[in-house]
């Protein structure tokens, strides 16, 4: 049973609205990469386990907890009678191999970060996090190697290592626990979602103005800029994708404020970002129509969006 679905960070959407509006250095566009890649797999991992775990088993996906001063994130967690197994989940892809208990791509010379590393100090913290708040469960934690084009040479014989041609059997294997939910494990899974720290540690951004952004509406689906705009939809010359202007709008200025928080959010000010709606007055029915309006005159502004 899903009782914490997992949503995109905060820095992904920007890092994926900068990658369309600007250049990007080549260490900024890797970062970006690596977190829609990170994304991307966790996302494989919980639609698996969505549709084939058994109703007994609590999901909770994308977990930042701190304990004693130190975070810690659980990209899967798994609550199951009187076990918790946090999984780490990796989507890397191509040929690695497995040399001194170190991980190493084929085409490097240097190891990569230990994912075994990463997991066993997810259990430390874990463990302290859980004698801590008063909860008796067992930690069994797994590394989930969910990518399909993903091999290793040399792979060490580790039960908590998980391949992709073991994903099936895995999932039949927690199906098969015993589960009898006795409360404990929705307490421990309310107490894991309030101590959530939604705010994880800020990776540094690169720098950005609003006039140095390239501006136009972006395509939802693939971010490009070739949209064609008549009066209730937006269509895509990329990729085909259609919109209507309203939803395009909306996240037009849902993406304004993630980049810039203290910017106010005017027809005028959207109607320059978004570019391929000429009419203004379009855009203030659509922005009367779903944000507050705030203040009088020239301090007046749509910052706080109405409730749906
Ligand atoms: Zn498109």
């Amino acid at each position: 049973m899903l009782i914490k679905p997992r949503s995109e960070s905060d820095i992904l959407k920007i890092m994926r609205i900068l990658n369309a509006r600007m250049n990007l250095s080549e260490d900024e566009k890797k970062q970006y990469l690596y977190l829609k890649k990170g994304y991307e797999g966790e996302v494989a991992f919980d639609l698996l386990t969505a549709s084939n775990l058994n109703s007994e088993i609590f999901i909770l996906n994308d977990i930042m907890i701190e304990i004693n001063h130190s975070k810690f994130q659980i990209d899967s967690s798994l609550i199951i009678q009187d076990t918790i197994i946090p999984c780490e989940v990796k989507n890397y892809e191509g040929n690695y191999f497995y040399k001194d208990g170190e991980f190493h791509l084929c085409s490097a010379k240097k190891p990569i970060t230990n994912p075994l590393h990463q997991l066993k100090r997810t259990e430390t913290l874990l463990q302290q996090y859980l004698k801590k708040n008063g909860f008796c469960f067992r930690i069994l934690p797994y590394l989930v190697f969910i990518n399909p084009k993903f091999f290793l040479y040399q792979a060490p014989q580790n039960d908590s290592i998980i391949f992709p041609p073991q994903l099936r059997s895995f999932m039949e294997k927690l199906n098969s626990r015993p589960s009898n939910l006795n409360g404990m494990q929705r307490k421990l899974a309310d107490k894991l979602i309030a101590d959530h720290n939604i705010e994880s540690p800020y990776p540094k951004l690169p720098p950005y103005k609003y006039h140095s952004l390239q501006k136009g509406t972006t395509c939802a689906i693939c971010n490009s800029f070739f949209i064609i705009c008549d009066e209730r939809k937006l269509k895509c010359d990329a990729c085909g994708a259609e919109e209507s202007v309203e939803t395009a709008v909306i996240r037009s200025v849902e993406e304004l404020k993630l980049l810039f928080p203290d910017l106010k959010i005017t027809t005028n000010i959207i109607h320059d970002w978004c570019r391929v709606v000429e009419s203004k007055k379009t855009i203030r029915r659509i922005l009367t129509k779903n944000y507050q309006l705030v203040g009088y005159g020239k301090y007046s502004n749509f910052n706080t969006k109405l409730e749906e």
